[in-house]
């Protein structure tokens, strides 16, 4: 039979828009002596939106204007950004008025590659980019540092063997995730986990109550951190998206946001069904009461 203090706590969780799927939140919450927390979708809104393109002229063509390349630019990474289930891709994708046909086109955890009007066509993450055997040029690498210095994501475009342009994408930040990780409580280490470079999440990084970032880890090696950080006591994971899904599942506690009905939902512990990050301090005020209540 379930203990009244657990019913009890899943009642008052469930007042706040908090869904219980495990006794484990009020087991081990308490304990938590590491707080993961993803940035993308969870730290942040996740509600990407194209803020600049910023196109490479093509010097051999004294007809073409900035506003051409533009357009092909996008055109061409949104062809391809239709194949894939990033929240940067729809992004892309709405903001190419027209998409050509792709062929052959492939997903990978960095960005999509496909055959864009004969060319065979890189959109994603400057590494993805370079990995094709394109090189980034210096003024490609200021475009790329100027949008990571700005909180923003700068997606490379390349074809025929040159970058074409770079699109920078950025959400921002959820207007409560400081006063949500100043209410943690406890003797607790907050550590933010992700797949975007060091520079993106600096501003996340100067805040007093974040202890550690790991910053350019791809989503399979997600789950790898956090076993890692499981030396260091009972880890809890604080994710979105399906991306988050193995860390999760890998952490002690799963704390996803959003729908219960997706992925990271099913592979958490608790999901925040009132999508605000002022639910995680919360998870951890009902999950201690409850155990009081147990002892
Ligand atoms: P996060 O941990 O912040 O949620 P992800 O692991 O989902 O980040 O993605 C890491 C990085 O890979 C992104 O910041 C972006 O640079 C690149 N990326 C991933 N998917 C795509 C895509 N479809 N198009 C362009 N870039 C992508
Ligand atoms: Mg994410």
């Amino acid at each position: 039979a379930t203990p009244l203090a657990v019913a009890s706590g899943i009642r008052e969780a469930a007042d706040r828009g908090i869904v219980v799927a495990s006794d484990a939140v009020f087991e081990s919450v308490p304990d938590a002596d590491v707080v993961v927390f993803d940035k993308t979708g969870t730290l942040t809104d996740g509600a990407m939106t194209v803020r600049d393109v910023v196109v490479n002229g093509d010097a051999d063509d004294a007809d073409n204007t900035d506003a051409d390349d533009t357009d092909s630019v996008l055109a061409r990474a949104g062809a391809l950004e239709r194949f894939s289930a990033h929240p940067i891709a729809a992004a892309i994708a709405d903001a190419a008025e027209e998409t050509p046909d792709a062929e052959d086109v492939e997903t990978h955890d960095r960005g999509v590659t496909g055959v864009v009007d004969g060319e065979q066509v890189v959109v994603g993450h400057p590494s993805l980019v370079e990995s094709r055997g394109v090189a980034l040029t210096s003024s490609d690498k200021a475009t790329i540092a100027d949008a990571r210095d700005a909180g923003s994501v700068p997606v490379v475009v390349a074809w025929g063997g040159r970058v074409r342009g770079v699109v920078v994408v950025g959400d921002t930040p959820r207007p409560e995730w400081e006063t949500a990780v100043a209410a943690i409580g406890g003797d607790r280490d907050v550590v933010i986990l992700t797949g975007d470079d060091e520079r993106a999440v600096s501003r996340f990084h100067a805040d007093p109550n974040v202890s550690e970032v790991f910053a350019g880890v791809p989503p399979q090696a997600k789950r790898e951190t956090i076993e890692r950080l499981k030396s260091r006591g009972t880890v809890a994971m604080v994710g979105d998206g399906s991306n988050d899904a193995l860390a999760l599942a890998a952490a002690d506690i799963g704390i996803a946001l959003g729908s219960g009905t997706d992925l990271a939902g099913d592979a958490a512990d608790a999901v925040l069904v009132r999508n605000d990050l002022d639910a995680v301090p919360e998870v951890f005020a009902v999950a201690r009461g409850t155990n009081r209540r147990l002892r």
